[in-house]
């Protein structure tokens, strides 16, 4: 429970973790508590050992990993868990209406009369629900005496009678893994659900979910970005009358408060969100679910707790006694070694509901044929074919932007960004060069600043390709989807509509068209440029590269007719290409996984970095320096591997180091890093830089 207590002479949020019968103060130095927030524990006793957890294996003070996991508003002492806002209508508010007055403020007015019409009063989220974007109006009302915000307590959790679609008849694959992890209701274990885009995985889910809120209990969803898989949170609202809460990034802080008193109080059953949602309380959990469990964005990279989602769903599956369910179609190494050790059973759903075969692969070879803009001969011909047929054509480049590189074809000049180690990117419709590290933006130079020759854009981005493609397919009409067309909510959408409804016939898009989108008519899927993650010095980025062809091949041929998917490589050869296309993506990862024994990475081994950055290299490096040197003798099995600059040192005027520690078990590796970790957070150099252990990193830089 949250408490404010006096800490000095400030007044703070604190949270009880425990109650003691004495203390080893003397009770005249103990000072009271001055308010308890909360009536009953913000937690529930599986979310606080999943916390305690969470403190232990990354490392890191209770109080921060307390911090992390609450919304922003409770640590800052908002009132109590279980109550919510609630907005009335003031007799002053109700008198100024009838008198005709607010004419000058529509919106106040077009609010009380909505307060008035919910029949004079109504919780923040029904006003959110009706009139996006109320606060301010709300708040103006109420700096005029016309209308008042108060808190009450929560509803108990009730169930609206009514009619839902039922979902479809289980395909046998389906009810296997139904009944699978059904049985397991009310016990830990863990199950991988693996099933290419299509195959039905989340009927699946859907399926569990009805059962486990029949059993009284209640679920979590979780999943790698809201923004990316409107589809999934639609369809669970369509399924289930039980309110739903949903967290994400992108919600205000009272929305996030919401979310976790509705998930708390038990009046919403079904949680859904991204990763901090792992910490969610909910009453009597009955079972978890991890969408796409492979993705990247389950692991919090930056800031001090960096965690995965994916674990901890696992941990607080095991602590609360519960099924865990990870679905995916590229299914991590890591999960894939968790299945062949025994540890998680593996459940296969083969084909996709009312279609016979699975999208075609095949590889262009790029030494042979010419491109052009950034496409070869085989590939335009083939999308010709495609388009004739009446097929859409999905084209998959991972670089937004109009091209990487501003060149000066008589000096040499190349455009950089000043604060990173990294070329600026050219946004030609913008007239911007932009960094895409640091967010730097300049006007387009028509001349070089050098020496005041013509300068060239070269390579790709996909502002390009669908500038190229829109001269080579005149009259085909073209859609992109990248972070730079997708800006406000309401955009994505847009796009997809208009690929969904056939309007648009080729779709431009990066990473963010292999997430979640259904796109039936879609028969050609283009990949331009496999090559990026072939001979990156990241071990993890083979897999990285398999799961995204994969996924991008997954868009084609969802409807009646087979797919086909083509990958422009100057590689053909290599061994990782070579097993994908033949063996398919089981086939690619035993490859992989056996390359990784050979060489002892994880999941054979277990890292931690500690990453540093600082004004300066010096400071960076410095500090890494004396903390190797604070591990007089690391144990057998642990080594320590650097500190050496990061790949691209320079980031936002910072400078980026690490210090890589391995160990071959888990269990000496983190007996060293608590040996090990206060003397470095006591050197002196600790306080002249930023820096943050980043244990099982997932991106090695
Ligand atoms: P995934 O989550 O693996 O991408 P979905 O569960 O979204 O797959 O299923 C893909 C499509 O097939 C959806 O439109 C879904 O409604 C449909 N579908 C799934 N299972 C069945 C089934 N048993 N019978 C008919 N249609 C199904
Ligand atoms: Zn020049
Ligand atoms: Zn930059």
């Amino acid at each position: 429970m949250r408490v404010r207590v006096p800490f000095g002479r400030r007044r703070l949020i604190g949270v009880v973790m425990e109650v003691a019968d004495s203390s080893e103060l003397a009770p005249e130095r103990l000072r009271p508590v001055l308010e308890v927030l909360d009536p009953a524990p913000l937690l529930d006793p599986g979310a606080l050992e999943l916390i305690r957890w969470a403190a232990d294996y990354y490392h890191h003070p209770i109080g921060q990993v307390l911090a992390s996991a609450l919304p922003k508003a409770l640590r800052l002492g908002a009132g109590s868990i279980a109550t919510e806002e609630y907005w009335t209508v003031t007799e002053a508010g109700a008198a100024a209406l009838a008198a005709g007055e607010l004419r000058r403020a529509p919106r106040q007015r077009a609010l009380l009369e909505l307060l008035l019409s919910l029949g004079g009063a109504a919780t923040a989220p029904a006003l959110e629900a009706h009139a996006p974007g109320w606060r301010e109006g709300a708040r103006a009302l109420a700096a005029r005496g016309l209308a008042a915000r108060s808190a009450r307590a929560l509803a108990a959790a009730s169930e609206p009678e009514r009619a839902r679609p039922a979902g479809p008849a289980l395909l046998p694959e389906q009810r296997a893994a139904v009944e699978q992890v059904a049985r397991a209701a009310g016990t830990f274990a863990a199950f991988l659900l693996e099933g290419i885009t299509g195959s039905g995985k989340t009927e699946v889910y859907l399926e569990l979910t009805a059962q486990t809120l029949a059993l009284g209990r209640g679920v979590l969803v979780l999943v790698p970005e809201i923004g990316l898989t409107p589809q999934l949170v639609g369809r669970f609202r369509e399924r289930f009358a039980a309110p739903l809460a949903v967290v994400h990034s992108a919600l205000t802080d009272q929305e996030r408060l919401g979310a976790w008193r509705a998930a708390w109080s038990g009046s919403a059953r079904i949680v859904l969100g991204t990763r901090s949602a792992v910490f969610a309380p909910l009453r009597d959990l009955g079972l978890i679910v991890v969408d796409e469990e492979h993705d990247a964005s389950f692991k919090q990279h930056e800031g001090a707790l960096r965690y995965s989602a994916r674990d901890l769903a696992l941990v607080r599956a095991q602590r609360a006694h519960v099924p865990v369910l990870l679905g995916s179609a590229t299914p991590s190494l890591e999960t894939l070694h968790n299945v062949a050790a025994g540890r998680y059973a593996r459940l296969r759903l083969s084909r996709r509901p009312g279609e016979s075969q699975p999208p075609l692969l095949k590889l262009i070879d790029l030494r042979v044929s010419a491109l052009e803009a950034g496409i070869s001969t085989p590939a335009a011909l083939a999308m010709e074919r495609h388009l004739a047929a009446d097929g859409q054509v999905l084209v998959f480049l991972n670089r937004r932007g109009y091209a990487p590189t501003l060149l000066c074809t008589a000096c040499g000049w190349i455009a950089p960004c000043r604060e990173c180690d990294a070329r600026l990117t050219v946004h030609l419709a913008a007239q911007r060069l932009r960094c895409h590290h640091c967010g730097a933006d300049a006007p387009l130079p028509a001349r070089c600043p050098q020496c005041g020759f013509t300068v060239k854009a070269v390579g790709q981005g996909t502002e390009r390709i669908e500038s190229a493609l829109a001269t080579r397919f005149p009259g085909v009409p073209i859609v992109r989807l990248d972070r730079d067309v997708v800006r406000k909510r309401g955009d994505l959408e847009q796009v997809v509509r208009r690929m969904r409804s056939g309007e648009a016939r080729i779709l431009v898009g990066t990473q963010m068209v292999t997430k979640g989108h259904d796109f039936p008519n879609v028969t050609l899927v283009l990949v331009l440029n496999a090559d990026q993650g072939l001979f990156s010095p990241d071990f993890r980025a083979p897999e990285r590269l398999a799961q995204t062809i994969v996924q991008v091949a997954g868009r084609a041929g969802r409807g009646a007719r087979a797919g086909e998917v083509l990958i422009q490589t100057e590689f053909p050869q290599h061994p990782l290409l070579v097993s994908l296309l033949a063996q398919g993506y089981d086939g690619f990862a035993q490859a992989a996984l056996a390359e990784r024994r050979e060489a002892q990475w994880p999941p054979f081994s277990r890292l931690a970095a500690v990453r540093a950055s600082a004004v300066t290299r010096e400071a960076a490096l410095g500090f890494l320096s004396e903390a190797r040197a604070a591990a007089h003798a690391p144990p057998r099995g642990v080594r320590l591997l650097g500190p050496v600059p990061a790949a691209m040192a320079k980031r936002a005027g910072r400078y980026h180091a690490q210090l890589l520690l391995e160990g071959r078990e888990r269990r000496p590796l983190h007996q060293f890093l608590d040996d090990w970790l206060p003397g470095v957070e006591a050197l002196k150099s600790a306080q002249r830089v930023r820096w943050a252990l980043d244990v099982d990193p997932l991106e090695l830089f």
